[in-house]
């Protein structure tokens, strides 16, 4: 971690990778001096942003590390001095050179991900010094091994039934190999004080974020939920996203409320990689406001903390990660204990349930979130099972306006 993290006598050194750097702003025209104040500008620069850092910290001889999935807990890879990175794909682009290796008929975030691998067009990925991936969907875990071809890449065997006695010990022995690869990788003692060190960086990490979501409970939100998606980053723990998280709370809470008369959109299911926002899109400009996203780009990692005071800090970091409810997880139960609070806690007036084509665990799973939505909360519920191509946009368009057209009628017969 660089200097100020967590530390309040900082010298600033303009080499420091938690020392903002100078960008020129805007992907959207605005100004330097625009994203140096508006934390929102700021994020749309989040990819050259992490670049930059990742670089700096790269030549500072600090190791790269790339993730891609939210049960990798990136407090064991900042506890060996290295950087985490997630390299999830969100571009269609990658797909058709990704196709020539793996199925079609494989979901997009795992052929997206692939295909910058292929091209080498993920100047993160190109940094990597390793990979740490893990044992979750069929599609992601028999790609990693054309992966692990040419990258050196360690897996992580996930327990995939929460509830067994013996699944906790196990995954609290895979972070132990977690840890002693990452040791013997890049010759480092993790101690159980730099592994509190980093549970202290991402426990205020989350927190932050926690905090920007929970704005969505407000009547009247001040931000919409694609401005909320974009408040995260590729690279965790890096100070200056620290600063503009804590800029936009100020500046939300500055904000006079606004008057809206959006239906209240309770996102589910899959998780929507940085590039692939498409359906999110198509929700928010046809009359939606989702307030709550309940996947792995929204709220479902950091709805926990890690315990900073446990007397074992990798079983601390083991507990909270493992309560991740993923579909890859069998029976899968606290999803709906988190959509059920979510939906009252947001007042949610529908649920909309995102498949990625071909993700089949999100897919079967996505009866019981039906059944939920409507059965027992009584909600309107919409699946959409889509990938990352335009071409159905028309479709979703006209679904997404006929399932709020159905809150609109509630809405009229309850008054
Ligand atoms: S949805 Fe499941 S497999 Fe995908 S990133 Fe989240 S935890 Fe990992
Ligand atoms: S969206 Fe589904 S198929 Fe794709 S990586 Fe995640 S769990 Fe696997």
């Amino acid at each position: 971690m660089g200097k100020c993290c967590g530390n309040s006598d900082v010298t600033i050194d303009p080499t420091d990778p938690c020392h903002p750097p100078q960008v020129s702003c805007g992907s959207k025209g605005g100004s330097a001096s625009q994203a140096a104040t508006c934390p929102l500008t700021w994020f749309e620069r989040m990819i050259p942003n992490c670049l930059e850092y990742a670089k700096d910290a790269k030549a500072k001889g600090r190791r790269i590390v790339g993730i891609m999935c939210e049960y990798t807990p990136r407090e064991l890879i900042m506890a060996a001095g290295a950087i985490p990175v997630c390299l999830c794909g969100g571009s269609a682009e990658t797909i058709g050179p990704a196709e020539e290796h793996l199925p079609a008929n494989l979901c997009p975030l795992i052929k997206s991900t692939y295909g910058y691998h292929v091209q080498k067009a993920n100047p993160l990925l190109e940094m990597a010094d390793m990979i740490v991936a893990e044992t979750t969907c069929d599609g992601k875990k028999k790609m990693y091994e054309l992966m692990a071809q040419t990258r050196p890449m360690h897996v992580l065997e996930l327990p995939q039934k929460p509830d067994d006695a013996d699944a906790m010990a196990h995954w609290v022995s895979e972070l132990r190999k977690l840890k002693a690869r990452l040791e013997q990788a890049f010759n480092v003692t993790i101690t159980d004080e730099t592994i509190r060190k980093a549970i202290g960086t991402m426990n205020r990490e989350r927190s932050l974020r926690r905090r920007l979501a929970g704005l969505m409970k407000a009547d009247h939100p001040p931000l919409t939920g694609r401005q909320l998606l974009q408040y995260k980053s590729s690279i965790s723990g890096i100070c200056a996203d620290f600063a503009q998280y804590e800029k936009a709370l100020e500046m939300y809470a500055a904000k006079p409320p606004a008057t809206n008369s959006k239906v209240r959109v309770l996102m589910t299911g899959v998780p929507m990689a940085h590039g692939a926002e498409r359906v999110l899109d198509l929700i928010e400009s046809h009359g939606g406001l989702v307030v709550a996203t309940d996947n792995c780009t929204g709220l479902k990692p950091i709805l926990e903390d890690v315990d900073e005071a446990a007397s074992d800090p990798i079983v601390a970091m083991a507990e909270k990660y493992f309560r991740l409810p993923c579909s890859v997880m069998t029976k899968n139960t606290r999803r709906f204990d988190v959509l059920r609070d979510m939906a009252r806690e947001y007042k949610a007036q529908c649920v909309v349930d995102l498949i990625w084509q071909a993700c089949l665990t999100y897919d079967v799973e996505s009866f019981f979130v039906k059944q939920l939505a409507e059965k027992e909360l009584g909600l309107p519920y919409l699946r959409i099972e889509t990938d990352y191509s335009p071409s159905d946009s028309a479709r979703i368009a006209l679904r997404v306006e006929a399932l709020f057209e159905t809150v609109g009628q509630r809405a009229c017969g309850q008054a």
